[in-house]
């Protein structure tokens, strides 16, 4: 069977293929602590579930708006306004399946054939295949470890083409944790405005952030700005609702309209019930949140403070998120990856079997000298799976 060329150039997501091992290996009684995929392992929180239930009593399963109904897309415009000083109107709001879903639209919408994409790397896994799917070229721009994986208006400039039409921001980070501060996200405003370039800031992490640090979305810094700019955003990570389905993005209303044409002859309307869900999620008691976050900080210090005690590999102290991304590259000179093969897939693979800990191989996340954790797991299973890992790197030879 011959399949479209277009398919070829992507593979799997890495985040699901590991989810998909760790759930195969525990479905066959096997004992994996799992740093693998990225989502809060808290239920959603009561309130949201009632109204789930509440929708589905009343009635409310049918098609709906295909960009989302006007209490959800109101949810939002509250929210924007109440978290980011940003105003939005309903047509310049888009609800779809998750925000890899807007993702998905947005770039089949925005980018020809031949567009170039800035991707700032380490960058989440799923940019480079969605830009490949719309045709576009993501240029990869590495960042220093040393300036917290963060890109520099120095960076973007060097990298800058005439064919480049887009940039990816994401903070805080998914893999790195890293978050940008106004002061850096304003030198970077001065590029992007030079040079026209549409923003993609994936603010997905806003709410999953520590030590006090303020949010600044890119969007808010100057109108001109705003007009330039998607906000992407979504229910699955503050509310600890991943398999819900819910994502949305704000900017351009020609852009919002185009994104809703592609879902009107795609997917139709996100879930019903799940909208009923993220309209108490955005409007609801915030305090599930709030536990949730401190959880996080609690956990990202004991696996910091666990990790710097094994030798030879260093880490980042994340800003936000729920995840760290240890340099591990002085473990390399053991390893002898295959023709296909990257270091960091050798030894996330390496550490699946031989210490039943899973991450995520940096290549994926466009830098192979480090491995994803997500500490999105109970305070026992850190300890656990860094104890793991410490016995399964002294037998590699360190
Ligand atoms: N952006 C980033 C950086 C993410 O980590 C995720 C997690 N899946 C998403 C977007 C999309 O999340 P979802 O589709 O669950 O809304
Ligand atoms: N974003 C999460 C992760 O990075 C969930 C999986 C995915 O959508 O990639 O693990």
């Amino acid at each position: 069977m011959v399949l479209a060329k277009r398919i070829g150039q992507i593979k799997p997501s890495p985040t699901l293929a590991i989810d998909t091992k760790c759930k195969a290996l525990a479905a066959q009684g096997v004992d994996i602590v799992n740093f693998g995929i990225g989502e809060p392992d808290f239920d959603t929180p009561d309130n949201i579930r009632q109204a789930a239930i509440q929708a589905i009593r009343e009635g409310f399963t049918r098609y709906t708006a295909v960009g989302g109904i006007p209490d959800l897309k109101e949810a939002i415009i509250q929210k924007f306004k109440a978290d980011n000083n940003l105003d939005y109107r309903p047509e310049e709001i888009v609800v779809s399946c998750g925000g890899k879903h807007s993702l998905y639209n947005l770039f089949q919408v925005l980018f020809e054939r031949g567009d170039e994409v800035m991707v700032p790397a380490p960058y989440w896994v799923s940019y480079p295949p969605m830009l490949l799917l719309a045709e576009a070229v993501p240029v990869i721009v590495a960042t220093p470890e040393d300036n917290g994986f963060k890109l520099t208006p120095e960076r973007l400039r060097e990298c800058l083409t005439p064919r480049t039409k887009g940039l990816i921001l994401n903070s805080p980070s998914n893999p790195t944790g890293s978050v940008y501060t106004r002061q850096e996200l304003e030198a970077l405003a001065e590029v992007i405005l030079e040079h026209h370039l549409f923003v993609i800031s994936d603010d997905i992490y806003e709410k999953i952030l520590f030590d006090g640090q303020e949010f600044v979305s890119l969007a808010q810094l100057d109108p001109e700005l705003k007009a330039r700019t998607f906000v992407l955003n979504g229910v699955s990570k503050t509310y600890a609702m991943t398999g819900w389905r819910i994502g949305y993005m704000a900017g351009l209303e020609t852009v919002i309209k185009a994104v809703t044409k592609i879902q009107s002859q795609s997917t139709s309307n996100p879930n019903s019930i799940a909208q009923k869900a993220a309209v108490e999620a955005l409007r609801g008691p915030q305090d599930s949140v709030a536990a949730m976050v401190q959880e996080f900080a609690w956990r990202r210090d004991d696996i910091l403070s666990r990790l710097a005690q094994l030798p030879g590999v260093s880490c980042m102290r994340p800003g936000g998120a729920f995840y760290v991304f240890p340099n591990f590259s002085q473990y390399y000179k053991y390893l002898q990856p295959g023709p296909e093969e990257s270091f960091s897939d050798v030894l996330a693979n390496y550490l699946l079997e031989e210490a039943h800990v899973a991450v995520v191989a940096g290549s994926g996340f466009g830098e192979d000298n480090c491995l994803r954790f997500s500490y999105a797991t109970s305070r026992e299973r850190i300890a656990t799976g860094v104890e793991r890992l410490r016995q399964a790197l002294e037998k590699l030879g360190g």
